[in-house]
């Protein structure tokens, strides 16, 4: 499943060659994906120029000139290709393409059919049921150690089910959390009111460092992500637990095999002597 740094690698991707476009054309090649895809859409985004592209939690947002946002979510195995001019290369799986003034098509593709694309007004956008309920950006300011702590105060569950929480902290997914708190040296497990304001600082410093790592290799290439380009992001080979149980912490010093178990029907890696 993309994740956040999957999807901000997409928008990197895409920016430079549609922002400022205009554009010319939208066709859908499927009556729904998670949703029906409104017959409106067309109308509202044809002949309009893209003045903004960029993230909340997983959703890509397309601002254009009109007060009209484009939102696309990637789900469980969305993907989006960029073909310039002349290139009329064909994808199975091709939901939707938005056709740009610069010859540009953005593709949509998505075998298992769990992305979403809606039309909403700008200036309301974050009032939407889409977005209205979702916590703060894992990299703004807002994402403290004393925000955590706050946020732990009184929870029973455990922190790995916290952070991965979007109410919480959006766009921590599992494998981001498991690495995070191997980093963090905290035990997935741990139940989050236990949490000292120290941990709470070193957990909100892992999760960013993990996620601005991931941005830069591209994303984790896990079932087939691959990016705008179609190059595989690298980050899947720099995963210190995620996937790699039975095997020997990479800490130098410490010989443990990293478990995995499960918690909230998710795999959980951890190490249980370097992580308390
Ligand atoms: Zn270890």
């Amino acid at each position: 499943m993309p994740e956040l740094p999957e999807v901000q690698t997409v928008i990197e991707g895409i920016k430079p060659k549609i922002l400022n476009k205009k554009i010319l054309d939208f066709k859908k090649y499927v009556s729904k994906l998670r949703y029906p895809i409104s017959q409106s859409i067309k109308n509202k985004i044809t002949g309009k120029l893209v003045k903004a592209i960029y993230r909340r939690a997983k959703y890509i947002i397309i601002d254009l000139e009109n007060n009209q946002s484009i939102i696309i979510h990637l789900g469980m195995s969305g993907r989006i290709v960029i073909l310039g001019s002349g290139n009329n290369q064909l994808f199975k799986h091709t939901h939707f393409i938005i056709q740009f003034s610069n010859k540009v098509k953005l593709i949509y593709i998505d075998p298992r059919r769990f992305g979403l694309i809606k039309v909403l007004p700008s200036n309301s956008l974050f009032k939407s049921k889409i977005f209205n309920h979702l916590g703060v950006e894992p990299l703004n300011k807002e994402f403290s150690g004393k925000y955590l702590k706050k946020v732990c105060e009184n929870k029973q569950s455990s922190i790995k089910s916290t952070i991965m929480n979007q109410k919480n902290v959006v766009g921590v997914g599992n494998i981001y959390a498991s690495e995070s708190l191997f980093l963090a040296k905290v035990n997935p497990l741990k139940a989050s009111y236990l949490l000292s304001i120290q941990e709470c600082n070193l957990i909100v410093q892992s999760v960013k460092k993990v996620l601005i790592k991931s941005i830069k290799q591209g994303g984790s290439s896990i079932n087939d992500y691959a990016m705008v380009s179609g190059k595989l992001g690298n980050y899947q080979n720099k995963l210190d637990v995620y996937g790699r149980g039975g095997s020997i912490c990479r800490k130098r010093t410490c010989q443990s095999e990293i478990l995995r178990i499960v918690i909230a029907q998710r795999s959980t890696f951890y190490c249980p002597v370097c992580q308390k």
